[in-house]
């Protein structure tokens, strides 16, 4: 979770804030769902009608470009968006519900790092994504968001 809103990042990147690019950053920021463009544009709509899709599609790809936001793939066709975590996280994703899962493992951090340097490198960054259905019977990690 971010300490500084995405209108204080953008601030401090220097970068002009509108009214439509502070209620478009306004909802990602409440955004823990890791929502698609359409998603987005849903939410700021609600508050600010004359917002376009266009705005919303230029606005996150400014965010991205400015690390402020990290887009993500995940195989549905469609990119995907979170305030770029303060703390590195890896997800796993629902393919049942699409729900994406964040979590961290110490043990494969090191791994990485491990495999890396055998190969002669030093690990600056990594991505990684478990695509998993839900085993039928057991609990699985529920978030409280609605589809
Ligand atoms: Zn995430």
């Amino acid at each position: 979770m971010n300490t500084s809103t995405i209108e204080e990042l953008c601030m401090q990147k220097g970068l002009r804030m509108t009214g439509q690019r502070r209620v478009i950053a306004q909802v990602l920021d409440r955004a823990f769902d890791h929502p698609d463009v359409e998603e987005l544009y849903r939410r700021s709509v609600a508050i600010d009608e004359k917002i376009s899709i266009a705005t919303v599609y230029r606005t996150v790809k400014l965010l991205e470009e400015f690390d402020i936001i990290e887009r993500h793939d995940f195989r549905d066709g469609r990119s995907r968006y979170e305030p770029a975590p303060e703390d590195h996280h890896d997800h796993l994703i629902d393919l049942k519900s699409g729900k994406v899962i964040e979590f961290t493992s110490e043990e494969i951090e090191k791994l990485q790092v491990e495999i890396a340097r055998k190969l002669g490198f030093k690990l600056v960054d990594h991505r990684l994504e478990l695509y998993g259905v839900p085993i039928e019977g057991s609990k699985t990690s529920d978030s409280e968001e609605p589809e």
